[in-house]
C-alpha cells in the first residue's frame, strides 16, 4: 500500500474517533463535558506523539547504541522504515569495509609501489612496496608534499616538467626504479614504481655470461686456427712437430667440448620447467663409479679413499653424479701429486652428508664466497691447465639448490680444502642460496 495512505488513514481515523466521542458526550451530557472529553483525548494524543518524538530524537543522537523503539500508529511505520534504512546502511557499510580491506590487502601484496597524491602532490595513501621503494611511511607522511619526501633532483625535475608519457628511471638507495605518473580524477595523480634492480642484475649476468663464454671459446679456437694455418702454409712440417700440434688441437677441441657441455648442463638446470624427478639414488653404485673416475683422472698420483656409512637418498642420480664428480675431480685437479683425497658419505643428526677432503693447494678466504659464480677461478691458468671450464661449482650450486641441499667450503691455502654437501632435512632453498652466497 502507498506509505502516505498508511500514515493518513490511522491519523484520520483517530481524529474522527475523538470528534465522534466528544460529539456523543456533548449530546448526552452537555457541551462542557463533550468539549472536555475532546480536549483530554487531544492532549493524550499530543503526549503520545511527543513521547515518540522524544524516543526518535534520543535514537537519532545514538543510532548505534540505542535500539529503535516499537511504534504506535503511524510511528510503527516510520520506525520500521527507519529500521530498514539502517539495516541497508549497515549492510552497505560492511560490504564497503570488506571491499576496502580486500583492496588494501591486494595493494599491499603488489610488487609494484603505488602512491596516491592529491592535486597539489600531497600524499594521500601509499602501499608497502612504495614505502620500501621510496622510503615513505603511509601513516607518518600522509598529508606531506611528495617532492619533500622524495628528494631526488631527477624526480623533482620530472614532476616540474610534467612529461609523464615517458617513465622516469630513478636510482634510489641502491635500487633502480621505473617510475610512472598517471593523472586521474580531480587532478589527482597515481605514482607507480617498479623495481628493476633484479632485471638489471639478470641482464648484467647474461651479458657477463655471453662475454665470458665467448672469451673461453675464443682462446681454444685461436690455438686451433693457428695450428691449422701452420699446417696449410707449411705442408712439409716435421712429423713430430705436426703430431704435437695435433695433440694440442685435440686438447683445445676437448676443452671447447667440455665448455659447451657444461653450459648446456647449466642451462638445463636453471630451467624452471625442468624440476627434479625424484628417484632412488643408489649411493654405493654412484660413489664407486665416481671413485673409479677419480682414480683414472689421478693416474695414481694421489691416494684416494672412499668411505660410505649412510643411507641412500631420493633425488636425481644424474644431477648428483654431476655435482659429486665435479667436487671430486676438482680435488684431484687442485691437489699436487702425492696428496690425499678422502671421499665420505655419512649420516648425521641433521641428515646425510657428502664430503670431499683434499690436501691440495687450498683457497684463500676472500675467494670462497665467489667460487660458485660462473667462470670464477682463483687461478685462471691453473684451471685451464687442468681442463677446467670455470662452471663446475656453478653446476654444483644449481644441483644442490634443486635438491634442497647446502654446500659448505672449508679451506686453507697450502693446507687443503673440504667441500661438504649437507642434505639437511630442514633446509630450504632460501637457506641454500644464503649459505652459498655468504
Ligand atoms: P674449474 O673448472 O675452473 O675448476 P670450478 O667451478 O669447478 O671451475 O671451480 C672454481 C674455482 O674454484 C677453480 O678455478 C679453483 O680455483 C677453485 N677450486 C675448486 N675446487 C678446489 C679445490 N678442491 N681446491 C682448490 N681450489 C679449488
Amino acid at each position: 500500500m502507498n506509505p502516505q495512505l498508511l500514515f493518513w488513514i490511522p491519523a484520520t481515523l483517530r481524529l474522527s474517533f475523538i470528534l465522534i466521542a466528544s460529539g456523543i458526550c456533548w449530546y448526552f451530557f452537555g457541551p462542557i463535558i463533550g468539549l472536555s472529553i475532546g480536549l483530554i483525548c487531544l492532549i493524550a494524543l499530543i503526549v503520545i506523539q511527543l513521547k515518540y518524538l522524544y524516543l526518535l530524537s534520543a535514537w537519532l543522537d545514538h543510532p548505534d547504541s540505542e535500539k529503535l523503539p516499537d511504534g504506535w500508529g503511524a510511528w510503527t511505520d516510520i520506525f520500521s522504515r527507519l529500521y530498514r534504512l539502517r539495516r541497508d546502511d549497515e549492510r552497505n557499510r560492511t560490504e564497503l569495509t570488506e571491499w576496502l580491506a580486500r583492496f588494501r590487502q591486494a595493494m599491499s601484496l603488489l610488487p609494484d609501489g603505488v602512491v596516491i597524491m592529491d592535486d597539489v602532490l600531497f600524499l594521500e595513501w601509499c602501499n608497502p612496496a612504495a614505502e620500501r621503494h621510496l622510503g615513505l611511511n603511509n601513516s607518518r607522511d600522509k598529508g606531506m608534499r611528495v617532492t619533500n619526501l622524495i628528494r631526488s633532483p631527477d624526480f623533482i625535475d620530472y614532476i616540474i616538467l610534467g612529461r609523464y608519457e615517458q617513465p622516469l628511471t630513478l636510482s634510489l638507495k641502491d635500487r633502480k626504479l621505473i617510475v610512472h605518473i598517471i593523472p586521474f580524477e580531480n587532478r589527482r595523480q597515481i605514482l607507480v614504481t617498479h623495481d628493476a634492480t633484479e632485471n638489471d642484475r639478470i641482464e648484467m649476468m647474461r651479458r657477463d655470461f655471453i662475454a665470458n663464454a665467448s672469451h673461453e671459446l675464443r682462446t681454444p679456437l685461436t690455438v686451433i686456427n693457428g695450428f691449422l694455418e701452420i699446417a696449410q702454409t707449411q705442408p712439409d712440417l716435421d712429423q713430430t712437430i705436426r703430431m704435437s700440434h695435433l695433440k694440442l688441437m685435440i686438447e683445445q677441441g676437448q676443452r671447447m667440448q667440455n665448455l659447451v657441455e657444461d653450459m648446456l648442463t647449466l642451462t638445463r638446470l636453471e630451467s624452471i620447467d625442468y624440476p627434479v624427478r625424484p628417484e632412488h639414488v643408489n649411493i654405493h653404485n654412484l660413489l664407486d663409479q665416481i671413485k673409479q673416475e677419480a682414480d683414472a683422472l689421478s693416474g695414481g698420483r694421489h691416494e684416494i679413499s672412499l668411505m660410505i656409512d649412510g643411507p641412500d637418498i631420493e633425488g636425481s642420480t644424474d644431477e648428483l653424479r654431476s655435482a659429486f664428480s665435479n667436487l671430486v675431480s676438482n680435488a684431484v685437479r687442485y691437489t699436487p701429486a702425492g696428496g690425499r683425497i678422502d671421499i665420505k658419505w655419512k649420516n648425521t643428526e641433521a641428515g646425510p652428508q657428502f664430503s670431499v677432503k683434499d690436501s691440495g693447494i687450498g683457497i684463500r678466504a676472500e675467494h670462497i664466497a665467489r667460487l660458485t659464480e660462473r667462470f670464477y677461478r682463483v687461478d685462471k691458468s691453473r684451471s685451464r691447465e687442468t681442463q677446467g671450464t670455470g662452471l663446475g661449482l656453478a653446476i654444483v650450486k644449481h644441483v644442490l639448490l634443486r635438491h634442497g641441499a647446502v654446500l659448505a667450503i672449508e679451506s686453507q691455502p697450502e693446507a687443503g680444502s673440504t667441500f661438504i654437501v649437507r642434505f639437511d632435512k630442514n633446509s630450504t632453498d632460501g637457506d641454500m642460496v644464503r649459505a652459498l652466497e655468504n
